[in-house]
């Protein structure tokens, strides 16, 4: 039978050859099913019309629409900086509303004196009202409308949808795909399943989520198609977890030998935390079963995840395996590169180094070691996995992820050896661990939750513009104490040209304007040749330079005691995980340290939650919670960065967690009767499957 779900989205009424290219890439909408999967993320209330008296920032609508008439007209700008205002006004207030692209469309359709029904997100600049590429409708016309259902989805999308779409448009489009495909959608479940656990029809939970007549519809719609998408997701990690452990072809590392206990014994420069202490017992157990280990090691920032990483890798260098470490960054594995050599002197274990940044000596005695078994431990960046890299017989592999996931993460090269190497993954990102599962594969988890002693939390403000005078005063009399201090600066790769001349221009203010000249300050971002950025780091950890301006590169891992403050400039460009990250540069010694985010003053309701929440927590568990909260399932903007293993369009692994537990008792009951999922009545489940069966290159479990 023909399959809707499946059919190009390009025959849908009103989408046609262009616009799906524009969905593909936008959205990654390809088919009906994609489209009726794209699922509102909010659902706002039309039949209620507010006065603009009333909408304040207190009632914290995130859409709202009100009634008034435009009593003017303003052009203002230049260029790319061109803007179009128009000023509505009704008996209770005026709010400016504010176009900055498409504005000769928009001119035309304006006129001054009429009454129109405007709808959009509101924002707030010194308490009046603003809202940007509002929807306009004359008041006429709005009236003549028919009455919608009373709630009307929003949903996810990008500028270039919006733009070609209209805000509405995705709406209609969704209309269109129902119509078509509505009355052909088949059922995923068993209808044992089904019933037993109270959901609605397939086709049900689909025409509530996009229409819903009712809170309550609406509430069970979703909850059906997040128990589809996450029963899906835990087939797939099920299944995989059952092809492992029946494969029982993981490396044996029996022997606590000369490298680690030459290490421990004499190298090692401070006691290890109980924690560290744990988790290398709970590798070490892995190790000797004889099932390969995928494991992920969460610590939060600063917590001692690179000792356990050694340490690990000195097990299997004592049991005759070669190990590597994946850092993300050519700075952070040159300066593992450097750690570890340097705590490995005299133990006699052979270290090097590859990265994409390696000249051609350096890399022909990194693979020539590699191969012939000299170099026992390998450090380097995605080079590992990207080059041809003949390890003679590795065993052990960690990946130093530092919350950098989304990276392509091609783990294929492990294919090349014969049997699977024990993986370790490490994160600064606390999670459950059925969550950690959804984002990661099949693993089991280690938590470092015990912070080296004698660390001073650190102190967070945020400042505006404004006390940017205050600011460098603080620089100052940090630095007249003998500390140093990193700025950085966003890079997002969408308005990059314009980043990097912010940090230059940040980078020459200080240098020129800074109250005392004589400080050094060096400068480090992406740009710059890999040589260029190593010295410029040196520079820093020698205490040569004060201060270090730099983008985001230097958010994973750079280890200087001695640095602490930390001020982000446009901290409200950064996500909340990022801004940790950051934060956790500082605080390395044993001197207090200090965080400073800079932002305009005027702030989305979101970014002001995000900064809000960095004052008032250093506890990395509650922010990736926060931060998954605040993404949510709608900002497709905010979330590109994300790389789960497995996508999840409706399901929230933080607050879905029951039914997350739920669905993975179901799908292990299941797979135990028919593991391959070949009965007649599982046919749909294996559709499930084969639908979320999530991206393969940052599935760990999939790496053997
Ligand atoms: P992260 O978990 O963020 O990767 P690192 O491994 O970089 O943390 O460690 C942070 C700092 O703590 C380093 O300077 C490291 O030398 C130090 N450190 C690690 N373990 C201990 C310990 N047991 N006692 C004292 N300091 C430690
Ligand atoms: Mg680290």
């Amino acid at each position: 039978m023909d399959n809707y779900w499946d059919r190009d989205v390009k025959f849908v009424p009103g989408v046609g050859e262009a616009r799906a290219k524009v969905l593909e890439r936008e959205l990654g909408i390809t088919t009906l099913g994609d489209l009726l999967g794209h699922y509102p993320f909010r659902y706002i209330d039309r039949t209620r019309i507010y006065r603009i008296g009333e909408i304040s920032e207190a009632s914290n609508l995130s859409y709202v629409q009100f009634r008034a008439r435009i009593v003017g007209v303003a052009y203002a700008g230049e260029g790319r900086k061109r803007r179009f205002t128009a000023y509505a006004q009704d008996e209770t207030g005026r709010a400016e509303l504010i176009w900055f692209q498409g504005i000769k469309w928009i001119e035309k359709r304006v006129e001054v004196g009429r009454e129109y029904l405007v709808f959009g997100r509101p924002s707030f600049f010194r308490g009046s009202l603003n809202m940007a590429h509002p929807e306009l409708e004359t008041i006429e016309q709005a009236l003549s409308r028919k009455a919608e259902s009373g709630m009307q989805g929003i949903y996810p999308s990008t500028e270039k949808i919006t733009n070609l779409f209209g805000t509405k448009g995705m709406y209609r489009v969704i209309c269109s795909a129902w119509a078509l495909a509505g009355q052909h959608i088949r059922e995923t479940l068993p209808e044992e399943l089904r019933r037993r656990c109270g959901l609605m029809s397939l086709g049900e939970a689909v025409y509530n989520v996009h229409f819903p007549q009712s809170q309550e519809s609406l509430r069970r719609a979703q909850e059906r198609l997040k128990f589809d998408e996450l029963l899906g997701v835990q087939l797939n990690i099920q299944q995989r977890r059952t092809e492992r452990m029946a494969r029982n072809n993981g490396f044996l590392f029996p022997r606590v030998g000369h490298a680690f206990n030459t290490f421990f014994n004499e190298k090692l420069p401070f006691p290890l935390t109980g924690a560290q202490k744990r988790v290398i017992r709970e590798i070490r157990n892995d190790t000797v079963t004889g099932f390969q280990m995928n494991r992920l090691l969460q610590g939060d920032v600063g917590s001692g995840k690179t000792l356990v990483a050694l340490m690990s890798m000195l097990l299997a260098v004592d049991n005759g395996f070669q190990a590597c470490m994946m850092a993300p960054t050519e700075i952070l594995a040159r300066q593992h590169f450097a750690t570890i050599t340097r705590m490995l002197e005299g133990v006699g274990v052979k270290c090097a180094i590859l990265t994409g940044a390696s000249k051609s000596r350096e890399r022909k005695e990194s693979l020539e070691g590699i191969a012939s078994g000299e170099v026992k431990i390998l450090i380097g960046t995605h080079a590992l996995i990207e080059e041809r890299v003949q390890f003679l017989n590795l065993g052990f592999v960690v990946i130093d992820e530092q919350h950098r996931f989304g990276v392509e993460q091609r783990a294929r090269m492990w294919t090349k050896n014969a049997r699977p190497p024990h993986i370790l993954v490490m994160t600064a990102t606390p999670i459950p661990r059925t969550l950690a599962m959804t984002l990661y594969g099949d693993l089991d988890v280690s938590v470092i939750d015990e912070l080296p002693p004698g660390r001073h939390p650190i102190r967070t403000v945020h400042y505006t513009d404004s006390a940017r005078l205050r600011l460098w005063g603080f620089m100052r009399q940090e630095i007249k104490k003998g500390r140093q201090v990193y700025v950085v600066y966003p890079l997002i790769k969408e308005s990059e040209s314009m980043d990097y001349k912010d940090l230059t221009d940040g980078y020459e203010a200080i240098s020129r304007d800074f109250p005392l000249p004589e400080y050094v300050t060096t400068i480090c971002h992406g740009k710059m040749k890999p040589a260029d950025k190593e010295e410029s780091m040196r520079q820093f950890k020698s205490g040569e330079a004060d201060i270090m301006v730099a983008t985001s590169v230097i958010e994973v891992g750079v280890d200087v005691p001695n640095a602490t403050v930390m001020v982000i400039e446009s901290a409200e460009r950064f996500g909340l995980s990022q801004l940790h990250q950051l934060r956790g540069r500082v605080g390395r010694g044993g001197e207090q340290s200090y965080c400073i985010l800079m932002s305009g003053e005027k702030l989305s309701r979101d970014s002001r939650a995000r900064l809000d929440a960095m004052c008032e927590t250093s506890d990395g568990f509650r922010l990736a919670e926060l931060d998954l909260k605040l993404r949510g399932a709608g900002d497709i903007n905010g979330t590109q960065q994300s790389g789960m293993a497995f996508d999840l369009k409706i399901a929230n692994p933080t607050l879905d967690q029951e039914l997350l537990a739920r669905t993975r008792d179901e799908a292990i009951a299941i797979l135990e009767r028919d593991p391959g999922l070949k009965l007649p009545e599982n046919r749909g489940l294996e559709e499930l499957r084969r639908r979320h069966s999530g991206r393969e290159e940052i599935d760990f479990s999939r790496i053997s």
